[in-house]
């Protein structure tokens, strides 16, 4: 529309100046036109006066110079601008002039009497302005030619002129401001020019637009501008019909167009206004086309992060119409209800309700629809594979202007974790309950600030042998249920300081006043905000008493044992003087009278002496027995390799006889009974070599092998083993498997071994196979590092 406008406006602005220039045209042809009317005016008034002076000298010849020059004081005294008039023979002297002086004044060299001279055709002719020679200031001097029959110039008339006479008659023409008026000979010398004419009057513009315009159409106008003063100007011109000369009236083009530019302006600044106020609006317009896109697209990208946020948003997000028709749900929404998009959109979102819910549900909208309360409901939803999800819905009825329209926004969260935690929680604080109060231990809380009794279990106070009303609310000093006080407070502060003590032992009262150990635990806990302490009383008396009587036992006990050792020692010490002389008596019998008495009699006698000396035997190895933790040594630190050594020596005799090897693996240092230690290693490689099998030479091997609980020494054999059966029967004293016929013995070799190694803080036992062999094991210190 701005471009039209500016289009317009240009047509309009040049037509305009078209118009105006027209007319500025017009208004200086006119003036043109006048102009020369005027001009012509004075050069026929002058032409006349020469035609009358001619008339007084025809052929040039001056009859009656007296009457001519009458003549033309009589025509002068009307034209005051005429300075002189002169008669002028053919050899340019002035015959007879209307001054003094004149006569015989010589002008031959004027340009104005050369002109006539040179061009035979020329009648008039009109000099430039010049000083003339017989009046002072300037003139102009109109001559015409006075010629014979061939042409040939045979005298001359002359009237000078003041050249103002033109200057007064282009005054009535001359345009307003910056107008000109210019009167030019034909061949370009200005003659009079309004304004300033002094100083232009006699300059030639004979190259300027005028007068080349002049030379080829004579009469016309032109734009253009002026060679005197080079403004622009609107400039007719017109060479007179009869004379040698040419006017030109210019208007100065700024003036001319003063008005279109004035229009132009209006124009111009109208059109400006016009433009501003189109370009405005357009701005403006733009600019509520770019608002309005602005705000299309900050709504689309809000429509699209709403959507967006929506979609993803964590909450289960649905709308229903007043009937409950599901109209969108999110993902969310349809991810907690186990159900796709196509199977909820139209139809009713109750119907993923929990049928136990639904009736809560619905009642609580109702009441939100009638305007009383929000609806907030927690609630089950049956999903599509029949799973149950607890959730907490969130909705409200959407309104309008006109009131509520029915139908509801709502939110769903999932809080089936939430949920399936209290009821975890509830079923913990029953389980808790019911452990609390069905405790064997009896338990009471009471708080910390005062004492008193907030809750307490039935053994509790079955315990203390009250009724549970009867103690709660009460602090156990006013019920004197400690029966050291002191006690109390000291346990007290010590839960306080460190959060719990554990097995503090105390003494409790009885509603009966008895009082009894209790074994009791603290602990600091919170319930409802408040400091409380939890007791955990255990009834301990009976524990005690048994403890007490125990204790008393192994007293007994050990004295028994004590007595038994001495007896055993005392027994089997006392026994050997007697034994002995039973034996040593037998013996004597047997040497005596084998042979002299009968066969029987000397059967008995064997068999006497073999039960005297095995009863001897047995009687030792029982004292033996008896004495290892009798007689024992003091423990030192040896190397046990060094006792294997002294063992395999002691057994020389044994090892050489029964063909077998002993292979001793690394030993350890030990701190123990050495001489024991000695004892146990040569009974077990004894008995190795002992029992060994019928079809193989034995074959010992001893290891030690540290455990975490101590060393554990191994004897293994590849003798005739045990069976499993008898394992533990064979450490028992005088237990054997086997007959003397079999193998010799008296059955005391293991529970000696058992003893010693008990001593030591170990335990001994025994593997094998029947037939393969045995490996008896023995561990020293253990729990001793
Ligand atoms: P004794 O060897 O005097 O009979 P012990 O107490 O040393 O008494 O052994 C008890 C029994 O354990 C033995 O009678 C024997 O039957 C069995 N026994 C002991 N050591 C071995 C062994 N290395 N191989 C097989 N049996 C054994």
């Amino acid at each position: 529309m701005i471009p039209c406008l500016a289009a317009l406006t240009v047509w309009q602005a040049v037509g305009s100046y078209r118009k105006d220039v027209a007319d500025t045209e017009r208004l200086v042809e006119a003036l043109a036109r006048v102009s020369e009317e005027h001009i012509a005016g004075v050069m026929r008034s002058f032409d006349q006066l020469l035609s009358e002076m001619e008339e007084a000298a025809p052929d040039g010849i001056l009859a009656d110079p007296q009457r001519a020059l009458t003549a033309i004081g009589n025509r002068a005294k009307f034209i005051p601008e005429l300075r002189s008039a002169a008669f002028i023979n053919d050899q340019g002297i002035m015959l007879a002039g209307n001054l003094p002086g004149m006569a015989g004044t010589n002008v031959h060299d004027r340009e104005y009497f050369r002109a006539l001279l040179e061009n035979p055709n020329l009648s008039i002719f009109i000099s430039a302005p010049l000083r003339s020679r017989v009046v002072t200031g300037t003139s102009i001097v109109i001559v015409r030619s006075i010629r014979k029959g061939g042409g040939q110039l045979a005298g001359a008339l002359a009237v000078a002129i003041d050249p103002k006479i033109f200057e007064d008659e282009l005054r009535s023409v001359l345009p307003g401001d910056g107008g000109r008026v210019t009167l030019l000979r034909d061949d370009g010398v200005i003659l009079a020019r309004l304004p300033d004419s002094d100083k232009w009057r006699g300059v030639s513009v004979a190259q300027g637009n005028v007068m080349v315009n002049v030379a080829k159409e004579g009469r016309g106008t032109l734009v253009g501008s002026s060679v005197t003063d080079g403004l622009d100007r609107v400039i007719a011109y017109r060479r007179l019909e009869n004379y040698p000369l040419v006017v030109a009236v210019g208007m100065s083009l700024s003036e001319a167009l003063s008005d279109w530019r004035r229009d132009v302006s209006l124009q111009g600044g109208a059109s400006l206004l016009l433009a501003l106020l189109t370009f405005g609006l357009s701005m403006v317009s733009d600019r509520r086309l770019a608002e309005r896109q602005r705000i299309q697209q900050a709504l689309a990208a809000s429509e699209a992060r709403y959507r967006m946020l929506t979609e993803h948003s964590p909450v289960g997000v649905f709308q229903a119409d007043p009937e409950g028709t599901c109209l969108y749900a999110n993902e969310r929404w349809l991810d907690l209800a186990g159900r796709s998009r196509d199977e909820m959109l139209g139809a009713k979102w109750c119907r993923v309700v929990h049928p136990d819910d639904r009736e809560a549900v619905a009642a609580l909208w109702q009441s939100h629809v009638s305007g009383q309360g929000e609806f907030l409901a927690e609630m089950r939803l049956m999903r599509g594979d029949g799973s149950i999800r607890w959730v907490r819905g969130h909705a409200a009825a959407l309104s309008d202007s006109e009131g509520p329209a029915g139908g509801l926004v709502g939110t769903i969260e999932d809080i089936t974790a939430a949920k399936e935690a209290e009821r975890r929680l509830l079923l913990s604080e029953e389980k808790f309950a019911k452990a609390f109060r069905a405790s064997p231990d009896a338990m009471v809380i009471s708080l910390a600030e005062d004492g008193r009794y907030i809750e307490l279990n039935d053994t509790f106070s079955s315990m203390l042998g009250y009724g549970r009303d009867e103690l709660m609310g009460h602090t156990a000093l006013e019920m004197g249920v400690w029966a050291l006080p002191e006690d109390r407070a000291a346990l007290v502060a010590a839960a306080r300081r460190d959060g719990q003590v554990v097995n503090f032992e105390t003494r409790l009262r009885r509603k009966n006043g008895e009082t009894f150990d209790t074994l009791i635990s603290v602990q600091e806990v919170v319930l409802d905000d408040q400091d409380c302490l939890l007791f955990i009383c255990r009834d301990i008396s009976e524990r005690k008493a048994m403890e007490a009587r125990g204790k008393e036992l192994l007293a007994r006990l050990d004295a028994s044992n004590k007595e038994l050792e001495q007896f055993a020692y005392v027994t089997s010490h006392d026994l050997q003087e007697p034994l002995r002389m039973i034996a040593g008596y037998a013996q004597l019998i047997e040497r005596r009278y084998r042979g002299r008495l009968d066969k029987d009699a000397d059967e008995f006698i064997a068999f006497l002496v073999d039960g005297a000396m095995r009863m001897q035997a047995m009687i030792r190895d029982l004292l033996e027995y008896s004495r290892v933790d009798r007689l024992s040594g003091q423990f030192t630190c040896f190397s046990m390799g060094d006792v294997l050594d002294d063992a395999r020596a002691n057994l020389g005799a044994a090892l050489a006889e029964a063909g077998g090897t002993i292979e001793v693996g690394p030993m350890p240092e030990v701190n123990a009974d050495r001489s024991q230690m000695l004892r146990l290693f040569q009974n077990l490689i004894g008995n190795a070599l002992k029992y060994r099998s019928a079809e193989r030479p034995p074959k010992v091997r001893v290891s030690a092998e540290q455990t975490a609980r101590g060393w554990v020494f191994s004897v293994a054999d590849n003798g005739i083993g045990i069976d499993p059966a008898y394992f533990d029967r064979i450490f028992l004293v005088f237990q054997r498997l086997h007959t003397r016929e079999h193998y010799d013995g008296t059955g005391i070799g293991l529970a000696i071994c058992k003893k010693i190694v008990e001593r030591h803080s170990g335990h001994i036992w025994v593997e094998s196979r029947p037939g393969e062999g045995c490996d008896f094991r023995f561990s020293l210190f253990e729990g001793q590092g």
